[in-house]
Order: structure tokens, then sequence, then C-alpha cells
């Protein structure tokens, strides 16, 4: 066919798509005309699944955060093609790599899946018998240096491995705790306030020491800095949730690092199969979507972006401080979830209703609502998940549930 005539024919069938009362989809052009649009399912309604705004924040239970458009078109456009895991990998990991100044990078299945490959790449390298031996560790190293201060639930993902933690507390701790079994040192972010050792000091010592070093950083996706801030400083190796601040799909997150180690997590992991990572399957709608995210979420306005957490914190702020009785204040967190968080505490002689009362009223009610609890007579609230104008609807709903409960 010319291509003037290609042309020709194709510009017929936009009209055959409006004469049929509807924009279709190209396959349902070729279907006769008598097949009616395919209908959009509401699967919430139809399941009869409670949807709700979150006030509260990127929690793995409430389903993390509503992915960025573009993250969605990656999805879709990128789930209709084969294509090889391993080349997605290696493309996406080079551009998030660059993006984040890391040696290496590739995309895990969130970043607790990221703790569990970056620690089993650090074990058993590039051997492909120490792949198949994890998690019995004979002959591998085994102990993972933790402070004391950031020994909590997530060890879990290192101890997945076979490894033991070992706590310390000082430098002088970390000096006397490496010996030969010592494979890795583990930092949590959001516990670094509370430790001894210092980020700085904990890279300094981990190559001092020869020992490589990993940071979660999983809710620390602001400030955006922070991104490639750990790799800058000599981490070896970054672990970031894709699902929380980055808006990227909840079941992907981010391993980046040094170029031998990520290569070592990638043999731990799918599409290889044989090893402990196998079931932390991520395919290539994530891994791309995790990319086009994280790409997305970099560029973004971040000046912008806090006015606008700012200014609809501030206004359910001010519609809450109406009631008698109600204190308000706003703060950002030092680490983790680093936005600003509305706590509304209520005098309980004035407004009678417990937190957990008053969030279930908030949960029961049209529409739905989620806040966190907080001391006391109080709840906690953040606005980085709220869709456009639900701010709004927050305010209102916070003032009539405190009014109702006022003597
Ligand atoms: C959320 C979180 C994780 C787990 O991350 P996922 O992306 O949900 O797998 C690990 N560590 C910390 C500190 C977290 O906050």
């Amino acid at each position: 066919m010319k291509r003037r005539d290609a042309l020709k024919n194709l510009s017929v069938w936009p009209v055959a798509g409006i004469a049929l009362g509807t924009v279709l989809p190209l396959e349902s052009l070729t279907a006769s005309p008598a097949t009616p649009p395919p209908v959009k399912r509401n699967l919430f309604k139809e399941l009869g699944i409670r949807t709700f705004i979150n006030a509260a924040g990127t929690f793995t239970a409430m389903s993390g955060s509503i992915m960025h458009e573009e993250v969605l078109d990656a999805i879709r456009l990128t789930a209709g093609e084969f294509a090889m895991i391993d080349e997605v990998q290696d493309k996406v990991g080079a551009k998030i790599a660059e993006l984040c100044h890391s040696e290496s990078a590739m995309v895990t299945a969130g970043c607790w899946s990221a703790l569990v490959l970056g620690t089993a790449g650090v074990l058993t390298g590039m051997d492909p018998k120490k792949v198949a031996q994890l998690p019995v560790l004979d002959g591998i190293k085994s102990e993972v240096l933790v402070q004391k201060t950031h020994n909590s639930g997530y060890v879990h993902a290192l101890t997945n491995t076979g490894v033991k933690i070992v706590e310390v507390e000082t430098p002088q701790d970390v000096e006397k705790a490496v010996n030969e079994k010592t494979a890795m040192m583990w930092f949590l972010n959001y516990a670094g306030p509370d430790g001894k050792i210092s980020d700085k000091e904990w890279v300094a010592l981990g190559k001092k020491l020869n020992i490589p070093t990993m940071i979660d950083m999983a809710a620390d996706a602001t400030p955006v800095e922070n991104l490639w801030k750990f790799n800058d400083m000599g981490f070896d190796l970054v672990c970031v949730s894709g699902g929380k601040g980055i808006r990227g799909p909840q079941s992907a997150g981010i391993l980046m690092g040094k170029k031998d180690l990520v290569a070592a997590a990638r043999l731990n992991a799918p599409p290889r199969g044989g090893n402990i990572g196998r079931g932390m399957k991520v395919n290539k709608e994530e891994i791309l979507g995790m990319y086009v995210a994280l790409d997305k979420f970099i560029h973004l306005d971040h000046v912008k972006l806090w006015k606008t957490w700012e200014d609809r914190v501030a206004l359910m702020a001010a519609a809450a401080g109406k009631v008698k009785g109600v204190t308000t204040t706003v703060t950002v967190p030092p680490v983790a979830n680093r936005t600003p968080t509305l706590n509304i505490a209520w005098d309980i002689s004035k407004v009678k209703v417990t937190k957990e009362e008053f969030q279930l009223r908030l949960r029961k009610g049209e529409p739905s609502i989620e806040v966190m609890g907080g001391k006391d007579n109080s709840i906690n609230l953040t606005s980085w998940n709220l869709q456009p104008g639900q701010e709004k609807i927050v305010a209102r709903r916070l003032k009539e549930e405190l009014d109702k409960a006022s003597v």
C-alpha cells in the first residue's frame, strides 16, 4: 500500500469510533459494531473494599502512596510487549545509578528486598555455590554489625540470609567486634540520631576495617538530596523504598552502590532461581515504573511541593484549631517521613472523645479518612498522600467531629 493510501485509510478509523458514540481502543475497531464498549470495572465497589482519604502517611498496610500518572503510563505502555528482565535491569540500573551518583543499581521488590539481596550479595560475591547455599553459611562470613539503637525489626531482612546480628555502641566496640566472620556493617538511617556513631563515622570505620557498609534509608527520600547523599558519603550499598515518598510502585524499591556488590545481589535474585531471592520478583513494568517515578520525583520542584504540603496542613490545622480546647502543632520529623506533620491535641474535659474513638469516627464517616494516633488525646496527620482538594474535606470532617465531641 502506498503511504498516501495508508494515511487515507487511517483517517477513516477515528470516524468509525465516533460513529459508535465513543472513542474506542484500536483493537475494538476490528470487532463488529454491535460489540459494546468495554465497561471500566470499579473493583473496590464490586468487592466491597473500603477506600479512604489517606491523611496518615505512606504506610505499607494502607497501600503506600499513589503512583504518579507517568508511572501508570509506564506500566501500561510496557505491559504489552516482552523484554528480557536482565536487559531491563541493566538499562534501568544504569539510569538510576546516574541519577543517584552510584556505580550501579537494581530495582528490587521494595526496600526490604534490597536489604535481603544486598546482604546476600555481600555474602556470596559472584560464587554460584555460595548463592545456592544461602541461608546456610558454612564457609561464608556470618556476622553483621549493627548499633544497639538500630537493632529494630528491620534487621530480620538481614537475618533472612542466615547472618547473626552483633550489637555495638561505640567505635571501640566496632573495632573489637570485627573478626574474620564479619560480613557487613548496617546503618538504619531513621535511628541515626539515637546512635553513638554517626553515618559518616560508620562509613569511615567500614573503610578503615575493610568491611562493606549498607544503609537503610527506606522512608528518607525527602529531602530529595538523600537519594545521592549516602552514595556520595561512601556507603557501599544504599536501600530505598519505591512506594513511599517517591510514589513509585509500592512493590518496588532500589538497591544501589558498588558495582561488584550489585552484580552479586543480582545473582541472588530473579530471573535466576535456586537462590533466596527467587520470591522477590519484580517484572519489567515495576522496574520501568520505578525508574520513571524516581526520575519524576528527582525533577519535581521540591520547594513548591513542600509549600503544597505545608499549605494543606495549615488549612487542616486552622479548621481544627477553631474548636475550644484544641491545640495544633506542626513539626517535621528529623529523619524518616520528613514532611510537615500536624498534631491535633485536645483537652479531654472540653472535647470528650478518646483518640481511638476519634479515629474510628473519621474512619466510619463519609468519606472515610485515616489518620495516625498521637500521644495522649491527640492524632497526627500528614498531607503528602492527599489528592488535591482532599485537605478541605479532611478539614471539614475534623471540625465536625471535634465540634460533636465538645461539651
Ligand atoms: C518501609 C521500610 C522498610 C521496608 O521497605 P519496603 O519498601 O516496604 O519493602 C525497611 N526499612 C525501613 C526503615 C522502612 O521504613
